[in-house]
């Protein structure tokens, strides 16, 4: 065994004599060897410790232990989940990337037979589902998702919705639109909200109240997610029955 430093006064514990004018903090995570001289063990309390398993030397670090650095070894330990679940995000959204750019495509398409399908797929490479080359089609790799700035507008692809109800009627889209903009930690530009109310609806006659929403398609099925809706909120495919009458229920 080599010879280590005491952390009280830094000088080397001798390893054959470890044994007997050493100690070892009972600390979970410490466990370092202290001096006996240095945190006043003396034969007494050290044989006490050594006989009795009931009795153990703490270092003072160890002792003070106090709830406050256990909340901030709880923070430690948030930070670095919220780290891994931004990146479960981010592997989210480059698999429905995945699915956006090529899930469509005959597996021809995508280049099978010459190099497979991936990031290989670039500009001048094979067509899409009419065989002609697409000049622009590009390889993602991220989807930005930082709610924080609204400086830059961004235009991004809608293709679907869903309708959710059922609402008190004084709830407005404004009020959908910051509830989603919250739980699912988007920019409130990019959360599209219309409420679901036939022209000649009499609002106070009516009971609940449906709204149709949509966010960009790399992230729509997060719309499904029963945890960012109250409880009792029903969410179901929106299907416009025409495109003349989509806002109507
Ligand atoms: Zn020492
Ligand atoms: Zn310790």
């Amino acid at each position: 065994m080599a010879d280590n430093n005491c952390p009280k006064c830094k000088k080397s514990i001798v390893a054959k004599e470890a044994a007997t004018t050493s100690i070892a903090c009972s600390g979970e995570e410490c466990r370092r060897r202290f001096h006996r001289t240095c945190v006043n063990i003396d034969d007494a309390v050290f044989e006490a410790i050594q006989k009795n398993s009931m009795v153990s030397f703490h270092c003072d670090e160890c002792k003070n232990q106090s709830p406050r650095s256990f909340a901030s070894k709880l923070q430690t330990i948030e930070e670095k989940v919220n780290k891994v679940s931004n990146g479960v995000n981010q592997i989210q959204g480059r698999m429905y990337q995945q699915y956006f750019q090529f899930g469509n495509q005959p597996l021809q398409a995508l280049g099978a037979g010459s190099g497979g399908m991936g990031p290989g797929v670039g500009p001048g490479g094979p067509g899409g589902l009419d065989g002609k080359k697409h000049p622009q089609q590009n390889n993602l790799i991220v989807v930005g998702n930082n709610c924080n700035s609204d400086r830059l507008q961004v235009v991004c692809d809608y293709g679907r919705w869903v309708q959710v109800g059922k609402f008190a009627t004084n709830t407005s889209e404004e009020d959908v639109i910051d509830h989603l903009a919250e739980e699912l930690k988007i920019n409130k530009n990019l959360v599209k909200c219309t409420k679901l109310v036939k022209n000649d609806a009499n609002l106070s006659q009516l009971s609940y109240c449906k709204f149709k929403i949509s966010i960009p398609d790399y992230r729509f099925n997060e719309l499904f997610n029963e945890a960012i809706w109250p409880s009792g909120v029903m969410v179901s495919p929106f299907t416009p029955r025409s495109q003349l009458n989509q806002n109507r229920l």
